[in-house]
């Protein structure tokens, strides 16, 4: 199905007046570790659905969840939540958000976020650019780190069984 938001310049903008509109840019810091999230909550399924059209549009890694309103005047709510800072350094290059307070905490919470871009050629981390030494290192010991995983958890489920 082709809408506007096939047009890249038009999704964009489309994305930045949802989140300046009914996002809102959330972190803080548990122990070591830094909580980020963009989220956007909406009683309306469509507009969550668009937005995650556009974010994969853009490569924006993100996740939807739905739950019951927290009191019966309040319907059944869409969240669509936007985690990883890689992801959120995408929608700082990608998206032009305007509202200034959401801006500046986005900013800032991805100013001190680490290992987001490869030392060797300065893509996401997520990205592989042929022939840059360092992203095929990091790629590599992700495929090694994910069957490592893979196995434990096989294990983990034949003891079980
Ligand atoms: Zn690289």
């Amino acid at each position: 199905m082709t809408t506007p938001l096939a047009n890249p310049d038009v999704a964009r903008g489309w994305l930045a007046a949802l989140i300046d509109g009914e996002g809102c840019v959330y972190w803080r810091r548990v122990g070591a570790h830094t909580v980020r999230v963009i989220t956007i909550t909406s009683t309306d399924r469509e507009l969550i659905d668009r937005a995650l059209e556009v974010c994969a549009l853009f490569g924006i890694d993100c996740s939807v969840s739905g739950r019951d309103g927290a009191t019966p005047r309040h319907r059944y709510r869409w969240t669509l939540d936007i985690r990883r800072a890689a992801a959120m350094q995408r929608v700082l290059d990608e998206i032009p958000i305007q509202h200034s307070g959401k801006l500046q905490r986005l900013r800032e919470s991805l100013s001190f976020a680490r290992g987001l871009h490869c030392a060797g050629c300065g893509a996401l981390h997520d990205e592989q650019t042929a022939g840059c030494r360092n992203c095929s290192v990091r790629h590599r010991l992700r495929g090694y780190q994910a069957a490592f995983r893979a196995r434990r958890a096989a294990r983990a489920a034949a003891a079980e069984a």
